[in-house]
């Protein structure tokens, strides 16, 4: 199809609103202004060691500031710190949100009281993977939207941490931006997936991937085998059935990918299919997930689910999880349906009492 044909963003937002001839248009404008942000952050990103446009010597890469951690208690690098003010500036004063929440602060961000207020709720990850940022492997940027009680937008009170405590299945929208080869916005409005690819000339998020789908079966999995000690069983069970390929129970050869970047893993498993996995296990009882339940599982579950795969905790659907904390981090099992299906199915089923396992012992723990 000649460029001129292919639709803009913009487009592609009103086409799918003029599904619902009774929609403002607000949640339009709201998207618009976040791929303004991803566009700006794609930019500062491909400028890497060289520092911002203006010669800034100081470049968004540069190593983070002596004990600069941001609330996840991870070293925050001065390109985190951007993404995040891009973020803000370019969401606060469009009237449409009631309030942000970000994974590099601690507490809701309020809309300044100069601005109007508006009926939405944005939760982003500004900077998803930066620590493959010095290695120049793909990293991107994670939003979701949701709609604020009625009881916010009727008040216009400040936003409590309680306002953002939604399951995953209300959000209105969400999706990511991922800054690799190519920068690409793949977006769910609650109507399937679409993927749109920037055009560096235009400048535009040009419609490339109108409707994206997970293939329900695959053979590829991706998981830090480095953790595969501190598995639960019925993942080491899962990886060990993979691993055993054709000879084994699943009778097929699976391939294995670790990028470590989680948009970069969700984007390949949308393009491709695939199933991905950092699941809870036992390395700190503090800690029994990895990833953000907010600004990264749901998100990313959603435009999975709207691309026809599952998203799941291991042992629920992700999208039906009541969050308990804005920050709370949680197991993630995606991607590809019938291996999300077989996985949920290990959970739930009493393992083989063949396999060797005490936890699965009479006494274990586990006893089925
Ligand atoms: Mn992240
Ligand atoms: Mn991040």
């Amino acid at each position: 199809m000649p460029l001129s044909h292919r639709w803009t963003l913009t487009r592609y937002l009103i086409e799918e609103r003029r599904r619902f001839p009774q929609a403002s248009g607000d949640l339009n404008a709201l998207l618009l202004d976040v791929s303004i942000a991803c566009k700006a952050i794609a930019r500062i990103v491909s400028f890497g060691g060289l520092g911002d446009s203006l010669g800034n010597s100081l470049g968004a890469f540069a190593a983070p500031e002596a004990g600069a951690v941001n609330v996840q208690g991870e070293a925050q690098k001065r390109v985190n710190v951007i993404g995040n003010e891009i973020f803000i500036r370019m969401n606060e004063w469009n009237g449409q949100l009631a309030g942000m929440a970000s994974e590099e602060l601690e507490v809701p961000r309020q809309i300044p009281a100069s601005h109007q207020r508006g009926k939405y709720l944005l939760l982003f990850d500004p900077l998803d993977g930066s620590s493959n940022i010095d290695v120049d492997v793909s990293v991107g940027s994670i939003f979701s939207v949701l709609r604020a009680p009625d009881e916010v937008v009727q008040s216009g009170r400040d936003v409590t941490e309680a306002d953002f405590l939604q399951p995953g299945a209300a959000q209105v929208a969400a999706g990511y931006a991922i800054y690799g080869p190519t920068t690409m916005l793949v977006l769910s409005v609650g109507n399937g997936v679409a993927g749109f690819t920037l055009n560096p000339n235009l400048g535009e998020f040009v419609l490339t991937h109108p409707s994206i789908q997970v293939p329900a079966d695959t053979q590829e999995f991706a998981i830090n085998t480095s953790n595969s000690r501190f598995w639960e069983p019925p993942v080491k069970r899962y990886v060990d059935e993979c691993l055993a390929g054709k000879a084994g129970t699943r009778c097929k050869d699976f391939n294995m990918r670790w990028i470590a970047s989680l948009v970069a893993e969700a984007h390949r498993i949308l393009m491709r299919g695939g199933v991905f996995l950092c699941p809870r296990d036992t390395k700190d009882p503090q800690r029994p997930g990895r990833l953000r339940l907010l600004y990264e599982a749901n998100p990313i579950g959603f435009v999975i689910e709207q691309a026809g795969g599952r998203s799941s905790t291991g042992r629920q659907p992700m999208l039906g999880v009541k969050p308990t904390a804005l920050h709370q981090r949680i197991g993630v099992v995606f991607g590809s349906r019938h291996e999300v299906e077989r996985i949920e199915r290990y959970h739930h089923e009493p393992m083989n009492r063949d396999v060797a396992n005490p936890l699965f012992a009479e006494r274990g723990l586990f006893r089925g």
